[in-house]
């Protein structure tokens, strides 16, 4: 899997692609599936030995905020984080509240409701994100 994709949205978005940041990507695109910050912090902690909690949290939240990672709180209260497989498009994410996996939705259809908000409102909407939840086609 190329992380070609991630590392163009990151310069997009006005990040500089960091030794430390191209690894995290690798690390999720490797793993296929989701992370705790934990697990991070140990797998990073092999290339950049004394790297911190800190700096690894930081690192996760900025992939988070250009929609490369998608963080979710499990009903354990654990924090995991899954890489997006289409982060150069808009869309949504189904989460499965029984095996955390996530699919991705390409179909939106919230101009009707951004229609509502701008004549009723009269705001201009300029953003949305919508997570669903629910049990996937394997655990329902
Ligand atoms: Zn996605
Ligand atoms: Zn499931
Ligand atoms: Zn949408």
């Amino acid at each position: 899997m190329t992380i070609d994709v991630y590392l163009k949205k990151l310069k997009e978005d006005g990040f500089k692609i960091t030794p430390k940041r191209k690894a995290t990507i690798e690390l999720f695109s490797k793993k296929k599936s989701y992370l705790s910050p934990q697990e991070v912090l140990e797998k990073l902690g092999n290339h950049f030995p004394g790297i911190s909690s800190s700096t690894v949290y930081r690192i996760l939240e900025e992939l988070q905020d250009t929609g490369i990672l998608i963080k979710i709180e499990h009903e354990d209260r654990q924090l995991y984080y899954f890489l997006c497989r289409m982060p150069d498009q808009h869309h949504h994410h189904f989460i499965c509240r029984k095996c955390r996996r996530i699919e991705e939705v390409e179909l939106c259809n919230l101009k009707e409701l951004e229609r509502f908000i701008s004549k009723n409102l009269n705001c201009k909407v300029e953003n949305h994100s919508v997570r669903l939840e629910g049990l996937c086609s394997h655990c329902k």
